[in-house]
């Protein structure tokens, strides 16, 4: 019994996955794949050019599956925009395929080019059934989704690695949290004039009890999809806080310590007072914690930003503007926002090799960050001459592996005795 999907032509999903393993069994050997696709802000066709509009795309895709001339082929549409083809697995089908739909994207309306995500699934488990292989296929797509540069997206051992590791990240978060095995370290700043540390930044580490120390780059960018990232925050900021008011009660020299405020955090309408009740809780002086904000978060909403920027210069804090020079308004941005420090990642501009002009930019926002009277330090700097070019054009603070890499509390706290020594000895 076939049921056609009545609207496109194709098979519906019941159909599709009965005819797709009817196809698989009956061929040997079977090497098969499944290519899945979805239009991309599908709803926005529907409310732009109107609902009659969508349905006529969703039969033009139906209908260009239907003629597909592959031999052992089968669409159908398992849901409102989301079509699957099984096909023999070959590059020739899977071309062919795409091209039609190319085409069809490009001239279905007359000054609207509709995007299409694909995924692809190889079929290498015949035991799998089809709508796991269908799933497949959906979380390939994903991987490729809004991302134009690349054409579709095919399920492998590295993305369903990825995949795994992600729901395991995510299935272990609020555990980590309770337990503590999220740690801070410290990563030294230096004034390279006499060489001696001048503050640190917080990084924080996930000391997971099966796996050992994992980095940020791993589990920040989910924590950032979630939301989780508000709460990882808040805990890093306060363990920052207690660990000055350790050094405080102890009779240490204070070193500033600077703390990473995510882009989202910027939205919970209580960060400024949340900030601020740390300080207020730990009896801290503000200046004693410094805010690094990420340069691209002062483009996602301009406005809000400007103003919980000031409200946090208002309660006495030090503004870093992270990653300077890796986003794109920032210069504009310069003129209406209140910060105190550009922080220039040398990553960012080491890229452009020997022409030299890097040496030039670098030169240029240092005379600018002079001119506009803001505090300049560069991070990410690992060689000597890094170092001396830096100090020659008149940056004095740096950061990087050339000092010291980021390192346990403990070690910091070593770190800074010396300084504490000369003190007393001068
Ligand atoms: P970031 O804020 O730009 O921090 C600097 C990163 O560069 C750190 O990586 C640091 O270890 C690394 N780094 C420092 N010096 C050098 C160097 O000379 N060479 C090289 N190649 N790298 C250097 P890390 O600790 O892996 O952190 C990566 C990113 O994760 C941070 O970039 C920050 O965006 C984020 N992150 C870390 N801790 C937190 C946190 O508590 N909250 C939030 N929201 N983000 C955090
Ligand atoms: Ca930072
Ligand atoms: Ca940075």
């Amino acid at each position: 019994m076939i049921e056609l999907d009545q609207l496109t032509g194709v098979l519906c999903k019941e159909s599709f996955y009965k005819n797709a393993q009817d196809i698989l069994k009956s061929t040997f050997p079977a090497d098969f794949e499944i290519l899945r696709l979805n239009i991309e802000k599908f709803n926005i066709i529907n409310e732009i050019f109107g609902e009659d509009v969508g349905d006529r795309l969703l039969q033009a895709i139906g209908k260009t599956l239907q003629n597909l001339a592959i031999p052992s082929s089968v669409s159908g549409r398992l849901y409102t925009d989301n079509f699957v083809v099984l096909y023999p697995a070959d590059e020739k089908y899977r071309n062919l395929i795409l091209a039609i739909l190319k085409e069809l994207s490009v001239n279905f309306l007359s000054h609207y080019i509709i995007q299409i995500a694909y995924g692809i699934y190889h079929i290498t488990d015949l035991d799998l059934s089809i709508s796991r292989m269908c799933d497949r296929a959906n979380l390939a797509l994903k991987s490729a989704k809004g991302n134009y540069l690349i054409e579709y997206g095919i399920y492998n051992d590295e993305l369903r690695n990825k995949i795994l590791q992600e729901q395991h990240i995510i299935s272990q978060m609020e555990t980590a949290l309770k337990e503590r095995q999220f740690l801070i370290w410290l990563q030294p700043k230096y004034n390279t004039t006499n060489e001696k540390i001048i503050g640190s930044e917080a990084l924080v580490r996930w000391c997971q009890p099966d796996k050992g120390l994992v980095y940020p780059n791993d589990f920040i960018p989910i924590f950032e999809q979630n939301g989780f990232i508000t709460k990882l925050d808040r805990y890093v900021w306060e363990e920052a806080c207690r660990l000055l008011a350790k050094w405080r009660d102890s009779g240490k020299d204070i070193l500033p310590i600077s703390i990473n405020i995510s882009r989202i955090d910027i939205y919970s309408p209580d960060l400024v007072e949340f900030i601020a009740g740390l300080v207020k809780k730990y009896d801290l002086k503000p200046e004693w914690l410094q805010l690094e904000i990420t340069e691209s978060a002062y483009t996602d909403n301009a406005q809000q930003i400007i103003d919980v920027s000031y409200k946090l210069r208002q309660a006495g804090f030090t503004l870093l503007m992270d990653d300077f020079g890796s986003g794109y308004s920032s210069l504009n941005m310069l003129n209406d926002l209140p910060v105190d420090i550009l922080k220039l990642d040398l990553h960012f501009l080491k890229s452009d090799g020997q022409n030299g002009r890097s040496s030039n930019i670098l030169n240029s926002i240092v005379r600018m960050a002079q001119w506009l009277d803001l505090g300049i330090i560069a991070e990410g700097v690992e060689k000597k001459e890094e170092v001396d070019f830096l100090r020659n054009i008149g940056c004095n603070v740096v950061q990087g592996y050339y000092y010291s890499k980021p390192v346990p509390v403990d070690e910091y706290e070593k770190m800074m005795v010396p300084a504490q020594k000369n003190k007393e000895l001068s």
